[in-house]
């Protein structure tokens, strides 16, 4: 006899996982996953290439970084993390430079030796011409904060082959990723209490999470609205919000990317996992070279693995939403239509159209558990 599905949850990335096992182990309830994908884990999956038998982010390098001790706490308990640090260079003009730009970037690319303070007075010195009482979009803020030099060098074309747009259009707040730093760390996370690779790398992180008998996953399923698994008490979706309504109020602007492996002869290529490309000349915006990861493990010495990450607008692969003013307001059309749907709720990074990080996917999730326990208790 087919088990009764007490939750039906759309879309098996963290937010879906994470809902899955805390409603399997803590509420006892039955819970189907479905995905339209293959396998497991969203856009954190990974798996091993089969003949270098190095491990990679089939999606884009995730490094799992966190200062909430919620999410850290709860995350041990499912996977150990190595003592990886992220560092990231950029390529610009045939030279390598650190990024986030820090008193490295400054000192090499204006051919200077300033000290921290010297740096600062520098800097603040070149960008204050472009001082504004609010910052409209992404150009203003990121001239504001470094000027226009090293914006030109490393941001304005990246940022274009990065999100297809001109920068003018983008909202200011996807530039308050990047720090700006006078000093010469280099550890891309620095501010985060903790971060690493999981040991066994994330799609263990997912096994182990719908590691239960009342947790139920299948693979290669598309969700449709009049579904033929009627839960009994609740469906959680996770995908993009447009496509649950069949784009009705048009596509919200999604940027996609894609990888293109190579498997190379070398130990080493490039020395590091992440290199930056700013420049327009290279289609691609990022080399990632995954042996550099997992510095604990022993890789095959004659071989290496690159994959070069391309953008593009492909909105059934949806990666990063635009959050400017016209895709939020289709979005609260969207939003208010979930509302109308009883029993049914949203949320990640998809459904909430919103540029997540994995802790702050999981951190919602747990917050969202805590209102699922109180009603379904
Ligand atoms: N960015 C840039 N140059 C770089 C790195 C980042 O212009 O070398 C900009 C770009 O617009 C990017 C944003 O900063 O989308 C945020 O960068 P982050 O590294 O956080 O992006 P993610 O790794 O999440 O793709």
């Amino acid at each position: 006899m087919k088990k009764q599905i007490d939750f039906l949850i759309v879309g098996a990335g963290f937010y879906g996982c994470v809902l899955a096992e805390r409603i399997a182990n803590i509420l006892k309830k039955n819970v189907l996953i479905i995905d339209k994908r293959d396998h497991i884990g969203g856009n954190c999956y990974s798996e091993i290439d089969q003949k270098t038998k190095i491990e990679y982010h089939k999606y884009g390098t995730h490094i799992f970084h966190t200062s909430n001790i919620k999410v850290w706490n709860y995350i041990n308990n499912f996977t150990k993390f190595n003592n990886y640090r992220h560092q990231v260079l950029s390529h610009y003009r045939n030279n390598i430079y650190q990024m986030p730009i820090n008193l490295e970037t400054i000192n090499s690319f204006f051919k200077k030796n300033f000290n921290p303070h010297d740096a600062e007075i520098f800097i603040r010195k070149i960008s204050k011409k472009f001082k504004k009482k609010e910052f409209l979009n992404f150009e203003e803020k990121a001239k504001f904060q470094i000027g226009s030099k090293l914006y030109n060098a490393f941001i304005k074309e990246y940022t274009m082959k990065q999100w297809g747009k001109n920068p003018k259009d983008l909202p200011s707040n996807i530039f308050n990723r990047l720090p700006l730093r006078f000093n010469y760390n280099e550890d891309y996370f620095k501010n985060c209490k903790w971060q690493g690779i999981p040991l066994n790398g994330y799609t263990d992180i997912f096994n182990q999470l719908i590691d239960n008998k009342r947790i139920n996953f299948e693979t290669n399923i598309e969700f449709k609205n009049n579904f033929k698994y009627k839960p009994k008490y609740l469906t959680i979706y996770t995908g993009p919000i447009d496509k649950l309504f069949n784009y009705r109020f048009g596509i919200l602007d999604w940027r996609s990317l894609t990888f293109k492996k190579s498997i190379i002869k070398k130990n080493d290529v490039q020395g590091t996992s992440v290199i930056n490309y700013p420049e327009l000349k290279y289609k691609f915006t990022r080399i990632h070279e995954p042996k550099h990861l997992h510095p604990e493990r022993n890789y095959d010495t004659n071989y290496s693995l690159i994959l070069k990450e391309y953008s593009n607008d492909n909105y059934l692969e949806p990666y990063y939403p635009i959050n400017n003013k016209s895709n939020r307001s289709t979005y609260k059309r969207y939003l208010n239509e979930v509302s109308k749907i009883k029993d049914f709720i949203i949320g990640g990074r998809l459904a909430d159209y919103a540029y997540y990080d994995m802790d702050m996917t999981i951190l919602a999730a747990l917050n969202k558990f805590n209102y699922i326990l109180k009603k379904y208790n």
